[in-house]
């Protein structure tokens, strides 16, 4: 083992975070184009429209080879390295998306400025504040006609609960468009991307605008935004190149560099000599016939090096990593070595699951990834009866990809599976019969939504007498109560104080 001192190299991991269409494609291929990574500008685009063509799967299949490798999308500005997280574009959510977001130290979230903030924005933000990640705000699209700048920072500081502070200004937008203004520098990059000082005390009405933001918005506060309660706005357009390089500088700036995670028994720092790491997706590989799986492991301290052997946490397997797909390797050029803060790739043929935590040194567990409670339960139901075995199978299987979630009813045989988003239904029954050759179809169930339950034995007991033809138990043997609707699942909350109904369950 290679013992001499090593210097940690830094790192910025963040995900982009937006409703589809505010330009969240467009925003990552301008950072990429700026970072070196890609050369042309479509390249990406090209990317986000396979990925959209969500009613045909198997065309998303094709591209697989594609969107693993587009998972995590890596540059460089100034020495220092860029890990992106894809989280997927379309307009269902997949537990993907949201456990994506739990191996990101730092988010960009990208506005419409026409729109401001949309659904998708508000739920991804709530992940985001169950973890305390700090948030950059790009306000895209300003070339265009969009709502009035106060306007807007007033909305994402009410909806959100999030302190704003504004550290560009757009004097004007769409037709009237004359630059963005640099609060801190007071400098104006114009349109042709020219930039120098400028007085705008006596211009109507962004001088006005400039006194109304001094008296009424935070000014930019390092420790705030690093808690989650601040947020920096840039406005600025992905499209026109307005704005995208302060939006970097921002990040290289202020965003932090890995930051510790929570485990058990005690938290992995960056810094700690062990390699350790913990996966948050698993996505089947190209190759429907072999099954395999890679697994992506967010790295969180060591210096981790190919062919490196890491145990399994739980089950104490050694896993050889002798392929990993490192995502920062730059073309054909493998790279070796692997820093805090990487996303790793690692090959496998289901062995390994979402959660897992992968360790060279003494047992730790990461803690704080979340499972979401689903919106939609159905029944499952196989048209081809001798295939019980196979689908039971799949079903962990896509469960443990984090496709659907899956609950086994403690009274009868009709298994459920549970999403968060219709998409992922029209993927679990297209993978079911590409993959696993099973005809199967869904089927309403009498049920709405589920929660987790916890609580002391004897509660859990009295509980499951009345309430038995309502629990089902997850694919980790977890008890769960399923409730026909909000209505319900209140009454039932109501009724027993003693119990927790969690929406999420953390893994242990
Ligand atoms: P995504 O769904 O968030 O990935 O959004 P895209 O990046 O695909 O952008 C959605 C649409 O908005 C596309 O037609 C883009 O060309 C357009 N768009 C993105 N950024 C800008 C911008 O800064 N200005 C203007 N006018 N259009 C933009």
């Amino acid at each position: 083992m290679d013992n001499r001192p090593t210097t940690r190299p830094d790192r910025r991991t963040f995900a982009i975070i937006s409703h589809p269409d505010a330009g969240k494609t467009t925003l990552t291929e301008k950072l990429l184009l700026f970072g070196g990574a890609i050369h042309a500008a479509g390249e990406v685009k090209a990317r986000g429209a396979a990925r959209r063509a969500r009613s045909d799967w198997m065309k998303i299949e094709q591209q697989r080879g594609i969107s693993v490798t587009s998972s995590v999308m890596t540059f460089e500005r100034h020495g220092l390295t860029f890990n992106l997280l894809d989280t997927p574009g379309h307009e269902d959510f997949s537990e993907d998306t949201y456990r994506t977001l739990t191996a990101v130290d730092s988010a960009v979230m990208v506005i419409d400025a026409a729109r401001g903030i949309e659904a998708q924005t508000r739920k991804l933000f709530e992940v985001c504040r169950l973890r305390s990640v700090p948030i950059i705000t790009f306000v895209n699209k300003v070339d265009r006609e969009g709502r009035h700048p106060f306007d807007l920072l007033d909305e994402i500081a009410s909806d959100l609960a999030l302190d704003v502070s504004p550290m560009n200004w757009p004097v004007g937008m769409g037709g009237t468009f004359e630059g963005l203004y640099n609060l801190a520098t007071k400098q104006l990059t114009k349109p042709d991307g020219t930039t120098a000082p400028a007085d705008l005390s006596h211009h109507e009405p962004v001088g006005e605008e400039l006194a109304l933001i001094d008296a009424g918005y935070a000014a930019f506060d390092e420790v705030a935004y690093r808690h989650g309660d601040l947020t920096p706005v840039f406005f600025g357009s992905a499209l026109k190149d307005f704005g995208v390089t302060e939006l970097i500088d921002a990040l290289a700036r202020f965003a932090p560099s890995p930051r510790p995670q929570p485990a058990d028994p005690a938290p992995v720092s960056p810094d700690d000599a062990a390699v350790t790491g913990f996966i948050f997706k698993v996505q089947a590989n190209m190759n429907p016939m072999h099954r395999d799986r890679v697994a992506f492991m967010r790295l969180c301290s060591g210096k981790f090096r190919r062919g490196m052997k890491l145990n399994q946490v739980g089950t104490g397997k050694a896993i050889a990593v002798h392929s990993p797909i490192l995502f920062f390797a730059r073309e054909r050029e493998t790279a070796e070595e692997a820093w805090p803060g990487d996303i790793i790739g690692i090959p496998n043929h289901g062995t390994l699951r979402v959660g897992d935590t992968l360790t060279d040194g003494p047992p730790k567990t990461i803690t704080g990834l979340p499972n979401f409670a689903p919106e939609i339960l159905r029944r499952i139901a196989l048209r081809d009866p001798t295939k019980t075995k196979q689908l039971r199978k799949a079903l962990d299987d896509l469960a443990e990809e984090g496709i659907i979630q899956v609950f086994y009813p403690e009274i009868g045989s009709q298994w459920v599976v549970g999403v968060v988003g219709q998409l992922q239904l029209e993927v679990l029954i297209s993978r079911l019969e590409a993959e696993y050759k099973v005809d199967a179809k869904l089927e309403p169930s009498p049920w709405d939504t589920a929660r987790w339950l916890a609580g002391n034995a004897k509660d859990i007991d009295a509980f499951a007498t009345i309430h038995r033809g309502a629990l089902a138990r997850d694919r980790d043997g977890a008890l769960v109560f399923m409730a026909k609707d909000a209505w319900e699942l209140n009454y039932v909350k109501e009724r027993n104080p003693a119990l927790r109904f969690s929406a999420t369950k953390e893994r242990a």
